[in-house]
């Protein structure tokens, strides 16, 4: 079989690929070595209820085209993230709002929330802030900081907060009007019966090929010495002109200037005999004895009514080879190692990069289906 191109990872940015690039007359082969397509974003459903197996996924963005773009791929409904933070015996609203304030310092104005935040901060003269800790603290205080932001981050992330870049925390909105919407954005939602139905509309009619590993059909080419001919782990032939690739940028290449680090969640998934456990999608712990970081309930986001519940504990850990790599550690020195590979890849004349771990970007999903179009547009022009 003779292809265009070979899309190594059948999650949503390797499928915007194929889709756009069949849409132009363009042939490709989809293969990821998991034996399911759809990636991170893999939806599975149990007991009537769509189960964010690789964590929790909420769709949102304020680009209009993105937001009009996987619509045509599903209905979304009018899910809000709005998660709760426990700490210790006491529960707080998120984002950081005025329910949030409220509640720790028994108020009710934004002036009187903001007095307080300005005077912890005023003790702390940050100028600049250089880290994440800084940033936290120059924002909202050191009671929210101490409650809601240093266990949760350093269980998450396995690092100090003054080793981790300002820009995780900024993610998060600040803001003084009793608004729990964990998102700024114009537009928000989950796709109505899950999201592997999203990727399998893009692959209709697609050549798609999991449990196939890339690195294996690598090995193979490159007994003959041609990477764009080899062989399926079932002995079909394949050629291609170019390769996608959105595994690990730094896997691709051997990790020959030194391995880039990743965050890797473990989840502790099960059902429950009960109707509704904890009454929210998300509720985080944000205490560091508490040694999972947050408990999803997955019916919520879909609002079920399903008898039973199911519900998956997320325990954060550093990646090694052999677990799932969710997050990059978007830090200076990996920044600086991403570079290195970042610079190979340029020089590629029949390799293309792309999704959170061939870009080595802490994408949401809107973030990632953008950067896939902006290759489809410079790619398939
Ligand atoms: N965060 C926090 N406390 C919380 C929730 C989030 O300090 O209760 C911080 C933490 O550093 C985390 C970052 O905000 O890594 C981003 O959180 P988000 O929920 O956006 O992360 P994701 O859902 O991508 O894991």
């Amino acid at each position: 079989m003779k292809y265009d191109y070979l899309v190594v990872g059948a999650g949503l940015f390797g499928a915007t690929f194929a889709y756009e690039a069949k849409k132009k007359g363009k042939t490709c082969l989809v293969i990821d070595k998991r034996d399911h397509i759809a990636g991170n974003i893999y939806t599975k459903e149990q007991s009537g209820i769509n189960v964010h197996v690789y964590g929790a996924h909420i769709f949102h963005t304020s680009d209009k085209e993105i937001w009009n773009y996987i619509n045509q791929f599903a209905e979304f409904n009018n899910y809000i993230n709005s998660p709760v933070a426990v700490y210790k015996d006491e529960l707080y609203n998120l984002p950081f709002n005025m329910n949030t304030f409220s509640k720790m310092w028994n108020i009710k104005t934004p002036e009187e929330a903001k007095k307080v935040i300005q005077d912890q901060i005023q003790e702390l003269h940050i100028t600049e802030p250089k880290n994440l800790e800084e940033q936290a603290l120059s924002l909202v205080g050191r009671d929210v900081y101490e409650k809601l932001i240093k266990g949760y981050t350093e269980k998450q992330w396995g690092r100090s907060c003054t080793d981790l870049p300002a820009f995780i925390i900024k993610r998060l909105p600040l803001r003084f009007t009793y608004d729990n919407n964990y998102f700024n954005d114009r537009f928000q939602g989950i796709p109505m019966g899950g999201y592997t139905q999203i990727i399998e509309k893009m692959l209709d009619g697609i050549d798609v090929k999991t449990s196939e590993d890339f690195f294996a059909m690598r090995d193979r080419a490159e007994t003959t010495g041609d990477l764009t001919k080899t062989t399926l782990s079932d002995g079909t032939e394949v050629e291609y002109e170019k390769i996608l690739f959105t595994g690990q940028i730094d896997e691709y290449y051997d990790s020959k200037f030194g391995p880039l680090e990743y965050r890797s969640v473990r989840f502790e998934t099960e059902e429950l005999e009960e109707e509704n456990y904890q009454g929210n999608a998300v509720v985080n712990y944000t205490e560091r004895e508490v040694p999972y970081t947050r408990i999803i309930e997955h019916k919520h986001f879909e609002f079920g009514k399903q008898p039973t519940t199911i519900i998956s504990r997320e325990y954060s850990s550093e990646w090694k080879p052999g677990v799932e790599p969710y997050y990059p550690v978007n830090n200076d020195k990996n920044n600086a190692l991403y570079e290195k590979y970042a610079e190979l890849a340029k020089a590629e004349k029949n390799v293309l990069f792309g999704g959170r771990l061939g870009m080595y970007k802490y994408f949401d999903m809107d973030k990632d289906l953008r950067a896939a179009l902006d290759l489809c547009a410079e790619e398939l022009a």
